[in-house]
């Protein structure tokens, strides 16, 4: 008897551990409600539009556990779920070598080479074409620092430009040998006032130079694009352009960053770049903006953008998330020679735990935040006092449980748009 009712009560516990495993885990309660979209059509955007995403803390964060999932909150790979709602292009930088002596990552989703790779193979896998993004520095570089490569520190120009060269050339044949389609190549990442170490024109155009040699020599189809940021600075891209110009730096595209918050009106972005593409013959690119869809933070590292910032130009909500990003897209494909626009790590989000504590051990292993605490030794003054997780979870195109948006499903509507009030 007492067998017959051990037996029964096993059969009970597999039953119910089979029917756990077989029902899909099922995200928490919905932080944001569903919200019906109102999106007006953008005429005339071209077919080959690019609609990038930069996604390069991916890995990090589906190692930290994030699970993304799809309208009808089915788990989905994320990488599926752009591509089926409209987007082109994956976005990828690409740092030197992102870890400190022991190994440990320096985090912003220790984008090695060999990961970058690993994300181009992602995007491959569902038809979505791949931007490469080198910063030539083993951690962030934008106008803020361009800190040399530890393995190129002490070299002299020469010996600088050969190395940028060869690893360009070698990091660009490993996304060709993964059967990645790279598409656009940036050497160097918003290069304002300097790029790799090197703050003289005459220097950072022979690192230009060599870097898109590689390009050409690898990928002879892609374009070569130069990056910078800052567009509200007046006359700064005009100089930069003529500098490029005047040195015979040969670059198919100028890419710009846009952040709406910060970097001055559409109406100026459109004037800054129609005059490059115009006077010089290039082609332009919004190669990273985002706008927030809250105002609140979720994984308990403050965001850049947040309730305090100043003269919000939209509202923080999904509807206003979207509406910025059809403006830009409006704006660029509207600029002659205006070819795509990029969003800025739109799924990068809270790695979920319940407390900074729990994010931070995620971060520190997984590199998920935008720091870890290893990257001191290389980054002192920025990383090493204010290391910790996603400072734009709240610019993400996904809730905090990684369910999409609704401002997600604008990039679907951008050509026919759609009825305000209706269901989109
Ligand atoms: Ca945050």
């Amino acid at each position: 008897m007492r067998k017959k009712l051990l037996t029964l009560l096993t059969a009970l516990l597999i039953l119910l551990s089979s029917a756990a495993c077989a029902s899909p885990a099922q995200p928490p309660a919905p932080a944001i409600s569903s919200e019906t979209l109102a999106v007006k059509a953008i005429t005339d955007l071209p077919e080959d539009f690019i609609l990038g995403m930069d996604l390069s803390s991916v890995l990090s964060e589906e190692e930290s556990g994030v699970k993304y999932y799809d309208f009808e909150g089915r788990e989905t790979d994320v990488f599926k779920l752009l591509k089926d709602c409209g987007f082109t292009h994956v976005r990828v930088r690409v740092w030197n070598d992102p870890y400190d002596q022991e190994g440990r990552g320096y985090g912003g989703g220790n984008c090695s080479p060999a990961r970058a790779v690993q994300i181009g193979r992602r995007a491959a896998q569902y038809g979505l074409k791949l931007i490469v993004d080198f910063h030539y520095s083993d951690f962030w570089a934008d106008p803020g620092k361009q800190t040399v490569p530890k393995a190129w520190q002490g070299m002299n120009l020469a010996e600088k430009t050969q190395a940028l060269y060869a690893f360009t050339r070698e990091t660009l044949r490993q996304f060709e040998a993964a059967g990645v389609e790279v598409t656009m190549v940036q050497t160097g990442n918003e290069i304002n006032r300097f790029l790799c170490g090197e703050t003289d024109w005459s220097r950072m155009q022979a690192l230009l130079q060599a870097g898109i040699k590689a390009v050409r020599e690898v990928f002879p189809e892609a374009l070569a694009a130069v990056h910078f940021s800052n567009p509200e600075k007046a006359g700064a891209y005009r100089e930069y352009a003529k500098r490029l110009d005047e040195y015979g730096v040969d670059y198919d595209v100028f890419a710009s960053s846009y952040y709406p918050l910060w970097h001055g009106t559409q109406e100026n972005l459109a004037a800054a770049l129609s005059e490059i593409a115009e006077t010089y013959g290039k082609k332009v690119v919004v190669m990273e903006t985002s706008y927030a869809y809250t105002a609140d933070d979720s994984d308990f590292f403050a965001n850049t953008v947040g309730a305090d910032s100043a003269a919000a130009p939209y509202p923080f909500s999904v509807q206003g998330q979207a509406d910025a990003v059809r403006d830009v897209i409006d704006t660029t494909a509207h600029i002659s020679d205006g070819i795509g626009v990029v969003y800025w790590e739109g799924a990068w989000i809270s790695v979920g735990g319940a407390s900074w504590e729990e994010n931070h051990a995620l971060w520190e292993r997984y590199g998920s935040g935008w720091a870890s605490s290893y990257a001191a030794s290389y980054d002192p003054e920025d990383a090493g006092r204010y290391y910790g997780g996603s400072a734009v979870d709240n610019q993400a195109f996904f809730d905090s449980a990684g369910r999409p948006l609704e401002s997600l499903k604008l990039f679907l509507l951008l050509r026919s748009g759609n009825t305000v009030g209706s269901d989109p």
